[in-house]
């Protein structure tokens, strides 16, 4: 993906959005508008153009950005949108890599920025209410002062929102040991399409009284309602933790050492992260990251513990590796020493700047599949690209410990971008893979949707939609939503 991608917003601006009138926001609604939030709450013209138009997008189109800062002005604002049919698009941090807080000429951005109060923390119960606009870095500082965390991790930390998070169901580094961002959320508020408030502040771990509704909107981009509240589950702040760079000779042994290391380290092992060799000496190359270990392996990983005791912790860590050498899973290690030895090493798996740079024109994937089917998968898209750009760049990186990969690819002419998508999507029918792992569908990925959705499963997300939003107001266009004068999603 590139960047700035002018070619793909052309795409996505001149196609028909699900048949929502999209004439420019009315003078009326306006108006009624400026009634309902302050006038720091509504941007207009050179205030909405000149903002950060969200990653691989070149600006945002829509006529307006509201800016509520309660949950009343959101309900009484989408009210207003659903009575005049007009298109919604929920801007959280804009860190989404999927175009899905894309807006054309005529929409409104409703943006969560100023809802962003860490409201209580609940030290009993661990739990945490917060408005949808925090940051997740924001949180996570906050609670260091309760000796507890929010363990949700990922690259985009300081602009994202726990509202984004919750509405990509966001997953990371930990998800090996705490889960996806759907395991993190006990509770929601969310306003529907129609201005009614779903208030499902659920504050329990067991909770088995109907449907989970909450559910809904985890995952739904902006699509079935606008999150406003979460109740969030905590965890103790980990005392300990360990870190270290492995090389390995095989993929197999990289799976291998996957389970030998979970089960050494009794539940210990937080992240689990592959780097294959292509990944690695980009970001090793002279002038850029230490390496750690020679380039010379087809594979890394960078595997991390968090425990309650160093000295034992750290012990079980060393002789887990060891073990790891001795049964020839791995050919060699080097343990983090120091803070700063461990951020070095986490430096050269989530910089992405160089291959970027280095990989032209880029595109980047995230899809997942069974661990044991990944090699195999690794080998056919390489050799698919290969066949078509024999010059092309590649690159495997990802949680590898939840069967998500990451691939980097530098191949062809900005015009080829189909074809590189079908050599990495494609393959996965075959393994019962998914077309995203953690970043959404968007606009980006809807046209590869039924690979990994069948069409049972696809009609029932449209009865939701249609249940939840029967104007289709919200986020018109993205996700499976289909298109006016378009047969299928
Ligand atoms: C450097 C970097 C690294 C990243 N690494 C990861 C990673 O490891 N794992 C991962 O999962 N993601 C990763 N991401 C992607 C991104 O950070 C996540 O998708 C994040 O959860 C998006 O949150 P956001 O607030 O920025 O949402 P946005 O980008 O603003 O919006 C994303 C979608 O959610 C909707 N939305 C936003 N807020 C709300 C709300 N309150 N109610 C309803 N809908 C809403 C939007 O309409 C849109 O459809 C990374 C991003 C960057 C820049």
């Amino acid at each position: 993906m590139k960047a700035n991608d002018t070619t793909m917003g052309q795409l996505a601006d001149e196609a028909p959005l699900n048949g929502v009138a999209n004439a420019g926001v009315l003078p009326q609604l306006l108006s009624a508008l400026r009634g309902i939030v302050d006038e720091a709450g509504l941007l207009l013209g050179e205030d909405v153009s000149s903002r950060h138009p969200g990653v691989f997008m070149s600006r945002i189109e829509a006529d307006v950005i509201v800016r509520p800062t309660t949950v009343e002005q959101v309900s009484q604002i989408l009210a207003l949108c659903h009575e005049f049919a007009q298109p919604v698009v929920v801007h959280g941090g804009m860190s989404g890599w999927v175009r899905a807080t894309q807006t054309r000429r005529g929409d409104l951005a409703l943006s969560l920025e100023r809802m962003n109060r860490i409201e209580s923390v609940d030290l009993a119960n661990r739990t945490a209410v917060v408005q949808a606009g925090v940051v997740l870095e924001t949180l996570q500082d906050h609670l260091q002062q309760f000796d507890l965390i929010f363990p949700l991790d990922l690259g985009g930390r300081g602009s994202c929102q726990l509202g984004g998070n919750a509405a990509t169901n966001a997953g990371g580094v930990r998800v090996i040991r705490y889960g996806m961002m759907r395991e993190q959320v006990l509770g929601i508020e969310a306003v529907l399409a129609d201005g009614r408030v779903v208030s499902s502040m659920n504050q329990m771990i067991k909770n088995n009284t109907g449907y989970d509704l909450k559910q809904l909107f985890i995952g739904s981009e902006g699509t079935l309602g606008v999150i406003t509240r979460l109740v969030l589950r905590l965890r103790e702040q980990p005392s300990s933790s360990n870190t270290a760079m492995v090389c390995a000779s095989s993929f197999d042994q990289i799976a291998k050492l996957l389970r030998h290391m979970d089960g050494a380290l009794g539940g210990q092992l937080s992240a689990f992260e592959l780097l294959d060799n292509n990944f690695y000496s980009v970001n090793t190359a002279a002038g850029r990251h230490q390496p750690p270990l020679p380039s010379d392996k087809p594979f890394y990983a960078i595997i991390e513990s968090l425990g309650s005791d160093q000295q034992h912790d750290a012990e079980m860590f060393a002789r887990a590796l060891e073990k790891g050498i001795e049964l020839g899973m791995i050919e060699d290690a080097v343990i983090a020493q120091s803070e700063r030895d461990k951020q070095g090493i986490w430096d050269i798996r989530e910089d992405l700047e160089h291959i970027v740079r280095d990989f032209q024109p880029f595109y980047a994937f995230d899809i997942s599949l069974p661990v044991g089917d990944m090699e195999e998968y690794m080998r056919l898209v390489t050799e698919r690209l290969h066949e078509l750009w024999p010059e092309g760049s590649i690159a495997f990186l990802g949680h590898v410990g939840d069967g998500n990969l990451h691939i980097a690819i530098g191949a062809g002419q900005d015009e080829d971008r189909e074809q590189v998508e079908a050599c990495v999507y494609e393959p996965l029918a075959r393994y019962g893979g998914s077309v995203s792992a953690e970043h959404g569908i968007g606009l980006e990925k809807k046209r590869w949707f039924p690979i990994s959705r069948n069409p049972i499963e696809r009609d029932i997300m449209h009865s939701l939609k249609g249940l939840l939003d029967p104007q289709g107001i919200l986020n018109p266009g993205k996700v499976l939503e289909r298109a006016a004068g378009e047969g299928g999603e």
